[in-house]
């Protein structure tokens, strides 16, 4: 298990076959590999060369994703697996998302045999994340699907990079999302990460008025980057106009890390900085991320300011939410999906190996 059609491309006059999966719009020919490197012709195709395996697994609180309002508390099976379909220079992953090593993807695990591992590890969900999905999404909709059959939910981690076609049958088998906007400028987009912020605005647009998919956006701060009033001001009033005011934004610290060595860690005062425009703009949920933090990592009741979900990094504290995520003290419904008591994982991290489950 390794090689895997793919439905989203299409054969040019000179006999290259481009990938339309995202915007990079790789033109291949025989043997070639995309961008994202786990893309690949392969006849008068092209196919998923890293289907069946993954660069690891852990079991993570849900909030390290970050996700806020979902499923407050509970355990989430996350992988990746190699390869992405952005250059960023400041990416926090890069030994996986650069990896042109398969020795990475060291651990194979079917679809059904990561539900099965979700479930006896008691996970209510399963995270692609580590990397981008969007560049194995055809194995992220089997684990999708396998996950569902047993009740368990599948969230993706992204920077939302995709085209139109693909994304709508991506997003069809996914239950909640964090989508990376790395800046609020096209830019930052296309010196820092070869890329192009249109296509990610897209890709909210699409979750928020054309999806039930529970969707959070986090942005890394990085000094004297995209961490101006300004850009802030602009980005924060975009999310607020155009997604509405209860999409939940988490505002995290970058550290030095790949190719961006020669800026300074975020200091905490930006992230508050951050948190502020945005509730300035009408962002009922800005969260700062990374960070000890107890007022920026909790959420506030939006109608009567009551605190309740108290959060020191990813653990929670105090909860005041009824078991269908009302304010106790006034009943108002917070936006998210709420379903019973919160869970009690706390901030472990626990490695998985697929092996012990079978595959
Ligand atoms: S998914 Fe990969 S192969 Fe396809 S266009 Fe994007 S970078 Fe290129």
């Amino acid at each position: 298990m390794s090689v895997a059609a793919t439905r989203h491309w299409h054969r040019l006059e000179d006999d290259r076959v481009q990938c339309d999966v995202c915007p990079r719009a790789c033109k291949l020919r025989e043997g070639q590999r995309g961008l994202c490197f786990v893309r690949a012709r392969d006849g008068d195709a092209i196919v998923l060369t890293t289907y069946g395996r993954s660069s690891g697994f852990c079991v993570d609180p849900i909030e390290k994703k970050p996700l806020d309002h979902f499923l407050p508390g509970t355990s989430v099976l996350s992988f990746g697996t190699a390869g992405c379909n952005l250059c960023c220079r400041f990416c926090q992953n890069w030994d996986i998302s650069k990896s042109r090593e398969l020795d990475t993807l060291a651990d194979a695990a079917t679809p059904e045999a990561i539900a099965q591992a979700a479930d006896r590890l008691g996970c209510a969900s399963v995270a692609f994340t580590y990397n981008d999905p969007v560049i194995f999404m055809e194995y992220a909709i089997d684990v999708a699907d396998a996950c569902h059959a047993r009740g368990i939910k599948a969230l993706a981690v992204t920077a939302g990079y995709m085209c139109a076609a693909p994304r709508a049958e991506f997003y069809a088998h996914i239950d909640a999302a964090n989508v990376d906007l790395k800046a609020f400028s096209e830019r930052f987009y296309a010196r820092t990460c070869s890329g192009q912020l249109q296509s990610v605005l897209d890709t909210l647009i699409y979750l928020r008025h054309h999806t039930d998919v529970w969707f959070e956006i986090t942005n890394l701060l990085i000094p004297g980057l995209n961490d101006s009033d300004e850009e802030l001001d602009r980005m924060t009033s975009w999310v607020v106009r155009e997604l509405g005011p209860d999409v939940p934004m988490h505002f995290t610290a970058f550290h030095p890390d790949y190719k961006l060595l020669d800026r300074p860690p975020t200091p905490p005062q930006t992230l508050t900085r951050a948190r502020s425009i945005a509730q300035g703009n009408g962002v009922r949920f800005a969260y700062t991320g990374n960070v000890h933090d107890r007022e920026g990592g909790s959420t506030y009741c939006p109608e009567c300011a009551a605190l309740v979900i108290e959060r020191d990094w990813y653990s929670l504290g105090s909860y005041a939410l009824s078991d269908a995520g009302r304010c106790e003290a006034c009943d108002a419904r917070l936006p998210g999906v709420f379903a019973g008591r919160p869970g009690s994982w706390g901030r472990r991290r626990l490695p998985v190996r697929m092996m012990s489950f079978g595959r």
